[in-house]
C-alpha cells in the first residue's frame, strides 16, 4: 500500500520544528529515522496531514556527557551505541548489550533512540531501560521547554505524556560508577522479531551489600515496566558468593526477585506464541539471570580497578 498524501516540512531549527508542529489545523507527525512511522503510513494505520522531518536540525544531533548524565540528541541512531566504548562506564556496556536486540542493522542505522521514545512500543528495549534508569525526556513545545521523568512519560501502548505540538529534543540517562554491574538479556522467537520478553538490570554494590538495583522489563505489560517490588526485595541484601554457572538456586535472593518481578511487577499480555504464564516464567528466569550477570560484571569491574591500583 502507498501512504495517503501529506505535506512535508523540513525545519532547520528546533524553533521552526515546533512552529510547524504548532499548526493545530493539521494532524502532524515528526519523522526521525522513519523506521516505525513509514511502515505505519504505508499500512495507513497512521495518516498524517503534515510530516515534520527533523533530520536537518543540527542541534538535535550528537550525544555528550553532561555532569553525571548522558544526553542523547533526537537524531542519534541506534547504531551509535553498538560499541561499549561509545558511552563511558557501565552505562556504555548496558546500552551496547541492549542495542544488538533492537531490530537489525539496516533499521539500527536509521532508527533513533529518541524515536523509540516517540513511538513507545511496549517491546522497546530503550523504553524499558529508560524507565528502569529514571531517564529524563526533554520536550520543546509552543510554551517552551520541559522535562518529564520516564516514569511519568509512558502512559500505555504507543501513548505518552508528549503533547502533539511537542518535539522530543533529547533523552538523558544517568551514568554509573564502576561499583555498578549491568546485564541485558532478551528472549525472542527469531532474530527479526520484537522481544517476547527482555530484561535490563543494573546492580550497585557497596561493601558487599546491594545498595541500588534497577530492573527494566520489556514487553511485560502494555508499557515499559520498572520492577520495583523485585528491586525493593533486593536492596540491602548481602551479595555473598556467586555461583560460577549461569543459574541460581530457587532460594537465592536473585531467584526470589525474579518470581516477585513476574508475579507482582509484570502485567503481561498474551501474544500468539507467548501466553501470560509463559511470559511470567521467562520474566522470572531472565530477571534472576540478569541479576547474576550484573553481579559478576560488578565483581569483574572491581577486580579490574584493584589491578589498576597495583
Ligand atoms: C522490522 C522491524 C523490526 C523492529 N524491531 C524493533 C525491536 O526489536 N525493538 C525496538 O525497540 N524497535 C524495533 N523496531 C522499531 C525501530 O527501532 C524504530 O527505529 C524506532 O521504534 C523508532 O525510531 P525512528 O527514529 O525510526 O522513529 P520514526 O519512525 O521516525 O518515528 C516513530 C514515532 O515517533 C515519533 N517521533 C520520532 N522522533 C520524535 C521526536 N524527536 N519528537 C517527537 N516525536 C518523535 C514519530 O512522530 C512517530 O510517531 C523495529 C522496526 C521494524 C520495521
Amino acid at each position: 500500500m502507498k501512504p495517503a498524501t501529506f505535506d512535508y516540512a523540513v525545519p532547520r531549527t528546533v524553533a521552526e520544528a515546533v512552529e510547524a508542529l504548532g499548526d493545530t489545523e493539521r494532524k502532524a507527525q515528526v519523522i526521525a529515522g522513519g523506521q516505525s512511522l513509514i511502515l505505519e503510513m504505508h499500512l495507513e494505520r497512521i495518516r498524517p496531514e503534515l510530516v515534520v522531518d527533523i533530520n536537518r536540525i543540527a542541534e538535535l544531533d550528537g550525544m555528550r556527557v553532561e555532569g553525571d548524565e548522558l544526553r542523547v540528541g533526537a537524531l542519534v541512531r541506534h547504531t551509535a551505541f553498538e560499541s561499549p566504548d561509545a558511552v563511558p562506564g557501565p552505562l556504555g556496556s548496558l546500552l551496547a548489550q541492549a542495542v544488538v536486540n533492537v531490530a537489525h542493522p539496516p533499521i539500527r542505522s536509521r532508527g533513533t533512540m529518541v524515536g523509540s521514545y516517540g513511538w513507545a512500543h511496549p517491546a522497546s528495549e530503550w523504553c524499558a531501560l529508560g524507565i528502569a534508569l529514571d531517564a529524563t525526556v526533554e520536550l520543546a513545545g509552543p510554551d517552551g521547554a520541559r522535562s518529564v521523568a520516564a516514569g511519568d512519560y509512558f502512559l500505555g501502548p504507543f501513548l505518552t505524556a508528549r503533547r502533539p505540538q511537542e518535539l522530543i529534543t533529547a533523552v538523558r540517562l544517568p551514568l554509573f560508577g564502576e561499583n555498578t554491574g549491568v546485564s541485558f538479556i532478551e528472549h525472542r522467537r527469531t532474530h527479526f522479531c520484537f522481544a517476547q520478553v527482555a530484561v535490563g538490570t543494573t546492580l550497585t554494590v557497596d561493601d558487599g551489600v546491594i545498595s541500588d538495583v534497577r530492573i527494566g522489563l520489556v514487553n511485560s505489560a502494555d508499557r515499559p515496566v520498572r520492577a520495583r517490588a523485585a528491586e525493593d526485595a533486593l536492596r540491602g541484601t548481602e551479595l555473598g558468593a556467586l555461583p560460577a554457572g549461569p543459574r541460581v538456586h530457587d532460594d537465592h535472593p536473585f531467584a526470589r526477585a525474579g518470581r516477585i518481578a513476574a508475579e507482582q511487577d509484570a502485567v503481561p499480555l498474551p501474544e500468539p506464541f507467548a501466553d501470560v504464564d509463559y511470559k511470567r516464567q521467562i520474566i522470572a528466569v531472565l530477571v534472576a539471570r540478569t541479576l547474576l550477570e550484573a553481579a559478576k560484571d560488578q565483581c569483574a569491574r572491581l577486580a579490574a580497578r584493584q589491578e589498576d591500583h597495583r
